[in-house]
């Protein structure tokens, strides 16, 4: 290869999976990455695995996005522990108990941390940060990423596209492709 893809490895790949409740917004996010639009409704049982070629830091890489949807609490995690390199675990900030549900996640992340492949980023992610003036979630959340190890980032699936690209792109710079 030459040109600006010329200094990447062919052939290189991240599997990112997004947690966290349900009606925190990761179906939103993940289409906001892959479209640049904002669905305001979707299916909030769905949960599939989605592709794209991205060229980030100018090297092309294989993304694959991971939309989980666990009906209540989190259960079955064996589907995306070895399949992650890097893990964007997502609360609204508007909303308390998705705040709980990501303390729930990280627990389950780091008591499974054998499992996945060592340093495997763990990112919280605030949502909905267009809803600012119905904040209930703060410096918790600080507090929480540090106590995990998370690179913390709040966003909104329906603002920008570019804050939106700009964390998906943070996961594959630091996840774990070795
Ligand atoms: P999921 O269950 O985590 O996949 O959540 P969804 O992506 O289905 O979103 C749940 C609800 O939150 C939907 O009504 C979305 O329109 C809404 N939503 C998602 N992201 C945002 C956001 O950034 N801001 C606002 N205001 N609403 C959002
Ligand atoms: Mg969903």
């Amino acid at each position: 290869m030459s040109g600006i893809l010329g200094k990447g490895k062919p052939g290189a790949e991240c599997n990112l999976v997004l947690l966290g409740v349900t009606g925190c917004g990761k179906s939103a996010l993940t289409v906001k990455f892959l479209t640049k639009r904002f669905i305001g409704e979707y299916d909030p049982c769905l949960e599939d695995i989605y592709t794209s070629e991205e060229i980030v830091d100018q090297q092309l890489v294989t993304v694959r996005v991971m939309d989980t949807c666990d009906q209540g609490l989190p259960v079955n995690c064996e589907r995306y522990l070895s399949w992650a390199n890097a893990f964007l675990v997502v609360y609204s900030i508007n909303n308390v108990e998705s705040f709980h549900g990501c303390q729930l996640y990280l627990q389950i992340l780091s008591s499974h941390n054998k499992t996945f492949r060592p340093q495997t980023p763990i990112i919280l992610l605030g949502n909905k940060l267009d809803m600012d003036r119905y904040r209930l979630v703060s410096c918790d959340a600080e507090a929480l990423a540090t106590r995990f190890g998370c690179l913390f980032f709040e966003l909104s699936a329906c603002r920008d596209f570019e804050s939106v690209q700009h964390v998906f792109y943070e996961a594959v710079r630091r996840s774990n492709r070795g």
